[in-house]
């Protein structure tokens, strides 16, 4: 598939209007080929246009329609994966079998949406019929569905160049939901973004929808951003990234004369709790999976788990010997981008500025961009002093806290902000410090892992990743997993509508034969 260097606004192929861009190979700091177009407020302009044009229509695609165009970006996927991983690759430096692992991931999740809108269970239909005989005031017959948003702006993330990106779960679930999409694509992967860009603009010429169901724009600076964030036309927001660019994005959401929803995903230490049961039958096995985990990715993964907390006793110097030794054995590695290592190193600095203790370091850099891997250590007390400690280092670094004991380790969990994940290493023994831990990191997680690290992340109806903030802007949603659809939609209720006039959902006799709530009991009938 050629790679052009357009915008893809709707049908259109539009050059740059604010100059252009080459991607950077970040391996040797070169430029790689095309040039591509950069736009601002009037791509914006023109594709909030197009997706407006489109919703209506796209919004009452049958489930089948909607389906059958979601199966086709996953066989568009498919046929494009081994060129799509390579070109990602080039741009990121990151091995091409994770990323054609990415590219199957990426289509699997298409086609479990697919699954999702075909089910018809997202529209969450509710009926509770008229009770005309109801006393003492009569019941009109009333009628809930949910619908798609309307037009959405969605950030491609840099970090996963393929599953969090152009074609990535947001994507996925907000056409599902039957938004129109505007994709910001992330500069770091702007071949490999065009290359998903087209698949599904072919797919929505093959399915005969409006060409603004899909437009693909990218800019430098803030501009295009913010046009975005501030087009009266679109209806919702998802990103992941920072925190700083997230929540700047947010804020300035609030702040429209009509403000929308934000659905930001940030950042996230994922800490591991090691109780001590399982500190002394298995340290050296944990130390030696957590550093593994750790290291997966560069470190540049939203579920690395970065911060490993364990009281000392038994156990505890096996531990740290398997952590450091993971860490030593791993060679320097190409990181995302100039910027994400620049962040890294300034990160790495902070910790030790902060009194962390660098106890193991691998292989030195030798590229431009190439991150250190290491290890710092730190005692809990001073974890206590400073919470900056337990804020995220994005990279292949991770922090041991030696812990005091059991009333020090809560203490530490308390001052924990919002995480997408925690995880708990326990034996039997270890059961009634479990207990007095769950409410606490319920109350600031999205998932909590047992016995396991909690990278890598399924992709399925129970999975969530999400969590109170930072990790995320809005706690009650994730951003992976079938229930991400929700972000996307909205409930609209029908009163006294004769049959005719209703949504098939919620038609007499459930002609789509979905799951339906019909005065308080669920059937599908
Ligand atoms: P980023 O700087 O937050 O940028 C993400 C996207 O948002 C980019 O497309 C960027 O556009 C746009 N953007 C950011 N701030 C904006 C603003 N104020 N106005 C308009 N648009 C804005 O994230 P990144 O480039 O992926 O990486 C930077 C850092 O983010 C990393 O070092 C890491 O700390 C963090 N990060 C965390 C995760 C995680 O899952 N925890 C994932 C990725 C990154 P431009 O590129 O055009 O500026």
């Amino acid at each position: 598939m050629q790679i052009n260097g357009k915008l893809l606004i709707g049908a259109q192929e539009v050059s740059a209007t604010k100059g252009t861009m080459k991607a950077l190979d970040p391996a040797t700091g070169e430029a790689i080929e095309p040039p591509f177009a950069l736009g601002g407020s009037d791509e914006v302009e023109r594709a909030a246009q197009l997706a407006d044009e489109a919703f209506d229509s796209y919004n009452r695609t049958t489930l089948a329609e909607r389906a059958q165009f979601l199966e086709r970006i996953a066989d568009g996927l498919d046929a494009i994966a081994p060129e799509l991983a390579r070109r990602a690759s080039l741009e990121t430096g990151l091995p091409v079998a994770q990323l054609e692992g990415e590219a199957a991931k990426s289509a699997t999740q298409f086609r479990q949406f697919a699954a999702v809108v075909r089910q018809g269970r997202f529209r969450q239909a509710t009926i509770d019929p008229a009770q005309p005989d109801r006393a003492p005031r009569a019941r009109m017959d009333h009628r809930m569905q949910k619908i798609a948003l309307g037009p959405v702006a969605i950030f491609g993330a840099s970090n996963f160049p393929i599953s969090y990106s152009v074609a990535g779960g947001d994507t996925a679930s907000a056409l599902a939901a039957g938004c129109p999409v505007i994709l910001k694509a992330h500069n770091g992967h702007p071949g490999a973004s065009e290359l998903m860009g087209r698949v599904i603009r072919q797919a929505v010429a093959e399915s005969g929808l409006h060409e603004g169901v899909f437009s693909l724009v990218r800019g430098g600076g803030n501009e295009i951003g913010e046009a975005l964030v501030d087009h009266p036309l679109v209806r919702g927001v998802t990103f992941t990234g920072s925190e700083a660019g997230g929540m700047a994005l947010y804020r300035r959401a609030q702040l429209r004369p009509d403000p929308i929803p934000v659905f930001t995903e940030m950042t996230s230490v994922n800490p591991t709790f090691v109780l001590p049961a399982a500190l002394a039958a298995r340290g050296h096995a944990i130390g030696d999976g957590f550093s593994e985990r750790m290291l997966v990715t560069v470190g540049q993964a939203c579920l690395k788990p970065a911060i490993l907390l364990a009281i000392d006793g038994p156990g505890y110097d096996g531990m740290k010997a398997a952590m450091a030794a993971r860490v030593e054995a791993m060679a320097a590695r190409t990181m995302l981008t100039p910027g994400i290592h620049e962040a890294y190193r300034r990160n790495v600095a902070r910790l030790g500025d902060a009194g962390a203790a660098r106890i193991a370091a691998g292989g030195a850099s030798q590229g431009p961009w190439e991150g250190q891997s290491i290890l710092f250590e730190i005692e809990g007390a001073r974890m206590l002093d400073d919470p900056s400690l337990s804020e995220e280092v994005f990279g292949p670094a991770a922090l041991l806290v030696r812990v005091a004991d059991a009333e020090q380790l809560i203490a530490i969990a308390k001052q924990f902000r919002g995480q997408l994940s925690a995880t708990m290493q326990i034996d039997h023994a270890d059961l009634s410090l479990a207990e007095r831990l769950l409410p606490l990191l319920e109350r600031r997680t999205g998932r909590i892992v047992v016995n396991a690290f909690s990278h890598p992340q399924e992709v399925s109806h129970a999975s969530i990743h999400g969590g109170p903030f930072p990790a995320t802007s809005d706690s009650r949603f994730t951003s992976v997993g079938m229930t991400a659809i929700e972000r996307f939609l909205r409930p609209v209720c029908y009163q006294g509508f004769p049959d005719a006039l209703l949504p098939e959902a919620l038609r007499q006799g459930n002609p789509l034969g979905i799951w339906c709530l019909t005065d308080g009991e669920l059937s599908k009938a």
